[in-house]
Order: C-alpha cells, then structure tokens, then sequence
C-alpha cells in the first residue's frame, strides 16, 4: 500500500504540493499517495491526530499552521526551533518531528539554481515573520558580509537582529534597520519575506537600495511582477526573481527527509514558473 503524505492548510486549495510531491515520486519511483488537508482554524491537532490514525506518514505545513505544527512536535530540528515555527512534519509511531525547510529551500534555490553566492555578501531582509526567521540560519551559514533586517513593526526587526547576531560567525555583522533609513546603503541581494505581495501592497522602499542589486528575490510566488519587483526594477537591480524556486527546494529536502532520496527540482520549477511579466 502507498505511505500517506499530504499538506495541510486552510486555505489549501491553491497549494502546489501535491503537483510537486506526485512529480518528485514518479521522477524517483517512489510509491506514495499525496492529499490536500482543509485544516480547521484552531483544529490543527486534531487534523493531525486523524490522519496520522488513517497511516499518514508526512505533511507539509503552510499558513496558518506552522505555528500550531511547531507546538504539536515531540522533536524539533534547530532551524525549526531558531524559526518557531515548522513547515515539515515526520510522523513515525508516536514520534512527530518537527523542521522548518523555508530558510535552506529559499538558499538552495539561490546559491545553487541561480548561482548567486551569499559569502561575503551585503543582504537585506525586509520582514520579520516565519519565512524572515526561518532564513535567519542558512543565510548565516554562508559567511556573508552584512546582514540588515527591516521590518514594519521595528521591534521585531531589532528582536530578530539580536537572535541572528548571537549565531552570526567572525565577519558577518547583523544589524536592524527601519525602511526610512535605508537611503545611503547599498545590498548585493534583496530579499522580500514579507506578506505584503500577497496583497498587492507596496513597501516604503526607496528603489535607490537596488542600485548596486545582482538579484531582488520576492519570496510570494505566481504573483507576477508584484509591487517589490517594480521597485527594484526601478531601482536597476540586475535580476529580478520569485519564490516559484525557494517553493520546489524546500519540497525536496522534505521528500529527501521522508523518502531517502532528493529528487532533483528543475522539472517543477519550470512547470510552476509563471512569467514576472
Ligand atoms: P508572516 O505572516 O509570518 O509575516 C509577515 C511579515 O510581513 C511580517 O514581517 C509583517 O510585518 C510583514 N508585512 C505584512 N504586510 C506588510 C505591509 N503591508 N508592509 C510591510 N510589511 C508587511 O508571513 P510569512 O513569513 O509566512 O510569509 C512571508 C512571505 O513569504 C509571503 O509572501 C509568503 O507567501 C512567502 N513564503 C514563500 C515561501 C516559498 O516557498 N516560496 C514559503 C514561505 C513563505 P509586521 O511584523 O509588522 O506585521
């Protein structure tokens, strides 16, 4: 019989994890069945418990949940713990083990798909959520120069900032910022992790941050070109990108934590690409 995986949200009918899941098995042969879970608002737990007594086996966790995903596990993996919050669930016997793949998806898909190194790079993150968190660690894995949180809410900004910078290595400073301040800085990478694409809403970003760019990254994916990108293409950033990538990344290193076996991602990422345009 085919193990039970599924992804669970509320909203969940956009979700495209079940299109990538089924893509990852057949690429790898793996025998598994993939469903979308409607979860109840404040009925997280129960969810899980009934589809963990039907043999679930994994599930991918998405908005609202990844809070309540991060309360429900026994063992929690040090991304998902720096994040509060998980976006990956194992589910083995009564163990359920708790990761947050968002931050090593969304550098995966950076460093390695778009080839565009963080060491010794001048980073600016604009938001301070789960996604922001969640990047905090494998942002700083890779050594860069400067690490400059800006949030709306500057508390959380400068919380973050204070957290990153106590797992920050020798040459890499943290700072938080407001996004009046920014004018005289310059970045080699933006990136957007706030949820404000989602709606439409511009940030109050002067597009000079982007003068010396090679990449603005908009974490919200099949937006189009959203408010962010504008600006940065205003601003002459050199490349401009969504999370279609971070997207397909972080579901192979949950499949590889499931199954044993990484799929490789090119293949989702160029059916799910929705032109910035
Ligand atoms: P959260 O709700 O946890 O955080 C939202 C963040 O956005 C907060 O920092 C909030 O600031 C800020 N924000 C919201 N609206 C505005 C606004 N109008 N102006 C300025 N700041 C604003 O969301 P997540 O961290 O989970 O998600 C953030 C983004 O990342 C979303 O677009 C989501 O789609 C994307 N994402 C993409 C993934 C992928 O695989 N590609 C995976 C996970 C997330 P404040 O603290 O002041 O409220």
């Amino acid at each position: 019989m085919s193990e039970r995986y599924a992804v669970i949200g509320n909203p969940i009918d956009f979700s495209k994890s079940p299109v990538i899941h089924d893509e990852f098995a057949r690429a790898t042969g793996e025998d598994i069945e993939y469903i979308r879970i409607l979860g109840p608002l404040g009925g997280f737990a129960g969810a899980v418990d009934a589809f963990r007594a039907r043999g679930g086996r994994g599930l991918n966790v998405t908005a609202p949940f990844k809070i309540d995903a991060f309360h429900y596990c026994q063992v929690l993996s040090p991304s998902a713990q720096l994040a509060g919050a998980v976006n990956c669930l194992k589910l083995d016997g009564e163990v359920a083990a708790g990761e947050n793949f968002d931050g090593v998806g969304l550098v995966r898909d950076v460093v390695h798909n778009l080839r565009v190194p963080l060491a010794g790079r001048r980073i600016l993150l604009l938001g301070a959520g789960g996604a922001a968190r969640g990047a905090l660690l494998p942002f700083l894995r890779e050594k860069p120069e400067l690490l400059v949180i800006v949030n709306r809410t500057q508390d959380k900004a400068r919380a973050l900032a204070a957290v990153a910078s106590s797992h920050a290595q020798p040459g890499t400073t943290v700072e938080a910022a407001g996004y009046g301040t920014l004018g005289g800085e310059r970045f080699d990478l933006v990136f957007n992790a706030t949820s404000a694409s989602l709606v439409g809403q511009a940030l109050p970003l002067d597009a000079s941050v982007f003068r010396d760019s090679q990449l603005a990254y908009e974490l919200a994916y099949g937006k189009g070109l959203t408010p962010f990108l504008r600006t940065a293409r205003a601003g002459a950033a050199v490349r401009l990108c969504d999370g279609v990538g971070m997207l397909a990344e972080q579901a192979a290193e949950a499949f590889a934590w499931w199954r044993g076996k990484r799929p490789d991602t090119q293949r989702v990422i160029e059916l799910l690409r929705v032109p910035l345009e």
